[in-house]
């Protein structure tokens, strides 16, 4: 869930739900805007942040991904699955292999590990520090 409220719904969802297909990045269903009702998922849960005193941050649009309010809901805190993990990856190369000035942004994150593996093994390393 969207905890801290910073982030506009609208605005994320905009700017990424075509680099996923349209879809939901929990359930994989098409998300339609005016129909279904749209949060903004923390792909990491944002509460893990505080927990393992992570210095990436995971209110930055890398770890957010338009989902169904209810896929959302109950996904609540748990960690991502593989599924999961893998449409975050895939999503941000797209991202990343586009002319969309979110490109700079995910680049900036993913830093030396643009070189390294790229945004499979930068998830990776997060999730293996979360574990
Ligand atoms: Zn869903």
């Amino acid at each position: 869930m969207d905890r801290l409220g910073r982030r506009s719904v609208a605005g994320v969802t905009e700017a990424v739900i075509g680099f996923q297909h349209g879809r939901c990045l929990i359930c994989t269903e098409p998300l339609t805007p005016g129909t279904d009702e749209i949060a903004v998922d923390h792909v990491f849960p944002f509460s893990a942040m505080r927990r393992y005193r992570l210095t990436i941050d995971l209110d930055a649009i890398w770890n957010l991904a338009p989902a169904h309010a209810a896929c959302n809901l109950r996904k609540s805190s748990r960690p991502p699955n593989g599924a999961e993990l893998t449409g975050l990856a895939r999503r941000n190369e797209a991202i990343m292999g586009s002319p969309h000035p979110l490109r700079r942004t995910l680049e900036l994150t993913l830093g030396p590990y643009a070189r390294r593996g790229g945004w499979r093994a930068f998830i990776r390393d997060v999730h293996q520090e979360l574990s």
